[in-house]
């Protein structure tokens, strides 16, 4: 899977910092696999069911963005379209237009906000434990 990794931090059991967690974090994450802090080293993992559950909805949440990004182009094109063979007016093309873009916007800020997340990681246990 993909995770996307604008905003998405970890929370050290270790050394106690937050910090924005890089894309090969994520990825281990994902295939729930220990990774070292970035900032002390030490091994760390992501064991909440909850928060396992919540990363893997973002996928969902990326492709809820861009397919609204797609609908949203579509919908612009074919109001002009509408427009330009007369069955809308310019005024009708403008509202319908801004309604679409409003739209598009409401959709980004709602996966903004999905993917503003602290995940509190906890230390990992050696493998042979
Ligand atoms: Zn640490």
């Amino acid at each position: 899977m993909s995770v996307i990794t604008t905003g998405i931090q970890g929370h050290c059991a270790h050394c106690g910092s937050t910090h924005l967690l890089a894309p090969w974090q994520l990825n281990a994450i994902a295939i729930n696999e220990t990774f070292p802090c970035s900032h002390c080293h030490k091994a760390l993992r992501l064991s909440d069911p909850k928060q396992i559950k919540r990363i893997k909805s973002l996928d969902s949440v990326a492709m809820l963005r861009a397919s609204t990004l797609v609908m949203v182009c579509t919908a612009l094109l074919v109001a002009l379209v509408m427009e330009w063979v007369g069955l809308l007016s310019v005024l009708e093309q403008v509202n319908f237009s801004l309604v679409a873009i409003l739209i598009y916007f409401i959709v980004v800020q709602y996966a903004r906000h999905r993917q503003h997340i602290t995940l509190v990681l906890e230390a990992a246990k050696a493998h042979n434990d």
